[in-house]
């Protein structure tokens, strides 16, 4: 026997609690074809919606060590995740150095080519066809491998979260170090630079490709 299930009828919000409505008749005053009209209700879809077809190729790069880097997210205004599409010759690194993301969850998915990764776990391989995820503070370094350019998706999320640490040796101190970031802009646009998080010394810079 129930004796007393809690739903406010002017404010019927989820999913589960419709369900709960249309397994229970609530105080005999609510039908079967009521509830399924509450149903039919929900999820209505909020109009318009913002649906979008981009082609990455004509994106302009964005600042990188590869060929090309394709932000797909900032493309279509993505809010929760994020979505780049890079080309890389082989020998590049992939990255602005080792880093981790200490609140992100990053999938690297193959399309072309072959990529390798450096972690403090050894060396990973990955070959098109092949995804590779890396945890939320997990530290790695990758760099497009084999003989031919390598595509590939890297997919991560939180996207307000997608802060890097990068650590690098500085040849200035002679130390490992973190590394700050600044921007620039010249002629070809954004421009990331790096320095050393001890010393200040610019470590490298990276503008948009293609490289
Ligand atoms: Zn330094």
């Amino acid at each position: 026997m129930i004796e007393a299930v809690f739903v406010e009828f002017g404010n019927i919000m989820t999913q589960s609690k419709l369900i709960i409505a249309k397994n229970f008749c609530f105080f005999g005053t609510c039908s079967s074809v009521e509830t399924t009209k509450l149903l039919r209700k929900q999820p209505s879809p909020q109009t318009p919606m913002d649906y979008m077809k981009i082609n990455p190729d004509e994106l302009t790069d964005a600042p990188s060590p590869t060929t090309h880097k394709k932000e797909l997210d900032e493309a279509v205004g993505a809010t929760t995740f994020g979505c780049n599409l890079y080309e890389a010759d082989p020998g590049q690194q992939i990255s602005m150095g080792a880093h981790y993301h200490p609140d992100h969850e990053e999938m690297m998915y193959v399309l072309d080519g072959k990529l390798r990764f450096e972690t403090p776990d050894g060396e990973y391989v990955v070959a098109a066809g092949e995804a590779f995820f890396v945890p939320m503070g997990a530290e790695q370094k990758g760099y497009a491998a084999g003989d031919e350019r390598a595509r590939f998706l890297a997919i991560g999320a939180p996207k307000a979260e997608d802060h890097a640490v990068i650590r690098e040796p500085c040849d200035s101190c002679g130390e490992t170090t973190e590394r700050e970031f600044g921007t620039e802009t010249d002629e070809e646009g954004q421009i990331v630079v790096l320095y050393c998080s001890e010393c200040g010394t610019e470590c490298e810079r990276f503008g948009p490709g293609p490289h």
